[in-house]
């Protein structure tokens, strides 16, 4: 095999039980050691496939490869990036701080519209997907990007602020069926700081 750099899966910024009660160490455990590892072994299988064949100059299925690549590696970056907008309660903080409280204040009137709002695009979300709050640099405003699976109604050179997984295995084990409860279980959790952070790394 090559030298070449794969995907790694990270580890998580706190313990498993961090999260709790409002996301399980049983779900968690499952959700980063079980699924998050499959979207990674999987973009990484993709890539060791093409570096193969370019090796013995043999053909492969571009557009099957291309579109399992970007599901697989989409469901890593977006893996990752939940992780750390993320927190434990106690530090979470109940509303967006800095530069975010603004914009979203800006944008969508009060930070509870936008909670509506993005709680409603989560909720929402077709068959298995997540929501994102995006920033727009042609227009230097946030956005909400309702992702369907990992990679799709993906706006390209969007920057993503913050994400919320909605598959159903981020929430089965806890919630059941019952998507609408862990939607608003996540408003508990959010590292706000993380979020802001990601927000000003952009505007500065
Ligand atoms: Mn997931």
């Amino acid at each position: 095999m090559s030298d070449k750099k794969l995907y790694s899966l990270p580890e998580l910024p706190y313990t498993y039980n961090a999260l709790e009660p409002f996301i399980s160490e049983a779900q968690l455990r499952l959700h980063h050691d079980k699924h998050h590892a499959a979207y990674v072994n999987g973009a990484n299988a993709i890539l060791e496939r093409l570096e193969k064949a370019r090796q013995t100059g043999t053909d492969v299925d571009m557009k099957a490869t291309l579109k399992e690549l970007s599901f697989q590696a989409g469901g890593h970056v977006l893996h990752s990036l939940f992780w750390q907008n993320l927190a434990p309660a106690a530090k979470a903080g109940k509303e967006p701080v800095g530069a975010l409280a603004d914009v979203l204040k800006n944008e969508f009137g009060s930070f509870e519209r936008f909670k509506k709002e993005f709680s409603a695009a989560a909720a929402s979300t077709e068959g298995s997907g997540w929501a994102a709050l995006a920033w727009c640099g042609m227009t230097g405003r946030p956005l909400i990007m309702q992702i369907e699976k990992h990679n799709v109604n993906v706006y390209p050179m969007f920057r993503i602020l913050m994400v919320l997984d909605v598959w159903e295995h981020a929430y089965y084990l806890d919630y059941k069926n019952e998507r609408p409860k862990f939607v608003e279980a996540f408003w508990n959790i959010v590292n706000w700081d993380e979020v802001n952070k990601r927000l000003e790394a952009i505007i500065k």
